[in-house]
């Protein structure tokens, strides 16, 4: 008899799980309640990258003016959702294709455990499946945080998955977290045209990130006319008829027509029936995992966002795989298992940022001896060429063995350059492999290698 799993969720942890199981001779359930490919092709990673690459396409048409062109652009907001659409509907199609090929079994339903090893599915017919597995995945993903003193209404108050793009443009949006998402949000909108006001706790977006990465999308942002209302923390909206105040805990309050929460998710952990297999949350609602994303009940895995690891759509797919890999008995042995710490991030903004593995700040707060070489796009001859030499490139290695183990790029097209620096940390090369490969000139890449001189 094949192994029989049950993965509770369709987004790429799950999807990704199921595919490889089924791959690998299991016999594979996937309940998804909404829509195979998950949050992150439906509300999250997707459509807030569909409508930056739209963003994108008029800050492009404004720089073409720079390079001798005339341009202009109009934003036609109706073409820009059916595009959000057509995207997500394609990405979709080619996941259930991809499964069905696979023999996947795939269930329209609401998924909970009924016990370590036993799923019940209520669909939306009405009615129960009942169904016995020798595993369960848990891969039920996250949904915006939503402070209490938010009055989310879905047009004038947004959380992010309504804002794809909103019921109306925003004139004025007022954006409330400097994060990741916030940042994103804040490039988005004012790409698209609105004013937009950035709500940052700290005195710099983007907290946590290396402060002369934050310096640079902080210009960027000033010279396109974001404002940016720094050490202030959002604690309440009113909201009018025909628009909102923002209030912050050091009295300032920023008026605008709407206003856009960007502070933080929580898990999918409630109705999952966690007590009846015998498991717990942890304090932020996470379902706690080993290495192998295995629970403390031995036959039920949890992965993606849900398990409180990296809230990444490539951390996900790649926790699926490895559980996958591991419930069919390959990939037991630890230098297999996955490495949080090299896993590569970016911020689609412009500039994009990107960065993996040891950051400089992180290796002086620990007082880790590290050589750090850094090459100004503004020296690169495709920059120069593209009319765009904002940022740079930044390698953290070895002194003493020349193993580049971190990266930060801030410029134009780093959320790709950032592959290679992630390749070199996961693998172990030295700055010299980097510095010695033969690259395309004029490229970008060529400051990475520069950069490792
Ligand atoms: C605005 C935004 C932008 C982002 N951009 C990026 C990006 O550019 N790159 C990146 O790597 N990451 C990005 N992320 C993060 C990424 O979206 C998540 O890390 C990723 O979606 C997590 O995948 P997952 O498989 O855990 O869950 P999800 O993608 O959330 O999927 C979970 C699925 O489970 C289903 N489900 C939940 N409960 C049940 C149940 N009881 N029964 C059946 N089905 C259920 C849900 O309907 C959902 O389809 C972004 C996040 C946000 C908020």
């Amino acid at each position: 008899m094949p192994t029989h799993i049950c993965i509770i969720g369709g987004g790429p942890g799950g999807n990704t799980c199921a595919t490889v199981a089924a791959a690998l001779g299991a016999e594979v359930t996937l309940v998804e309640r909404e829509i195979v490919g998950g949050a992150a092709h439906l509300r999250d990673c997707v459509p807030s990258k569909a409508m930056i690459a739209t963003g994108g396409e008029l800050i492009e048409l404004r720089r073409a003016r720079t390079m001798g062109l005339e341009a202009s652009g109009r934003l036609d907001l109706e073409a820009l959702r059916a595009r959000v659409r057509r995207i997500e509907e394609h990405l979709h199609c080619g996941i259930v294709e991809l499964l069905s090929s696979q023999g996947v079994r795939l269930v329209h339903g609401t998924a909970r455990l009924t016990g370590p090893r036993s799923v019940a599915i209520r669909v939306p017919e009405g009615g129960e499946e009942h169904l016995e597995a020798d595993v369960v995945v848990l891969a039920t993903g996250s949904r915006p945080r939503i402070p209490d003193w938010a009055p989310v209404d879905g047009r004038r108050v947004l959380t992010t998955r309504q804002a794809y793009p909103p019921p109306e443009m925003p004139e004025h949006l007022c954006v409330v977290g400097s994060g990741v998402t916030g940042v994103e949000f804040t490039h988005m909108f004012r790409a698209l045209g609105a004013e937009v006001t950035l709500v940052v706790s700290r005195q710099q977006v983007l907290p946590g990130k290396d402060p002369e990465v934050a310096a640079v999308l902080e210009t960027a942002f000033a010279e396109r006319g974001v404002r940016l209302l720094k050490g202030a923390r959002a604690v309440g909206i009113e909201v009018r008829d025909d628009g909102v105040t923002v209030a912050c805990d050091d009295g300032r309050r920023v008026d605008a027509t709407h206003a856009l929460l960007a502070v933080g998710s929580e898990p999918n952990s409630e109705d999952l029936g966690l007590d009846a297999a015998g498991l717990a949350t942890d304090e932020r609602g996470c379902v706690p995992v080993d290495h192998n994303c295995r629970t403390a009940v031995p036959s039920v895995y949890a992965v993606g966002d849900l398990s409180g690891r990296l809230p990444l759509s490539s951390v996900a797919a790649m926790q699926g795989r490895k559980v996958a890999e591991h419930v069919m008995g390959l990939h037991v042995r630890p230098h297999r298992h996955l490495d949080y710490d090299k896993a590569a991030s970016a911020i689609f903004t412009d500039p994009e940022v990107a960065d993996v593995g040891l950051a400089e700040a992180e290796a002086h707060a620990a007082g880790r001896r590290t050589r750090v070489t850094k090459v100004p796009f503004a020296t690169n001859a495709k920059a120069l060429i593209d009319g765009d030499p904002r940022g740079f490139v930044k390698v953290i290695s070895d002194p003493a063995t020349g193993t580049v183990l971190g990266g930060s790029i801030v410029g134009r097209h780093a959320a790709e350059l950032i592959s290679v620096i992630a390749v070199a940390v996961r693998n172990g090369l030295r700055v010299s492999d980097l510095a010695e490969s033969l690259l395309v000139h004029p490229a970008l890449a060529e400051a990475l290698a520069e950069a490792a001189l």
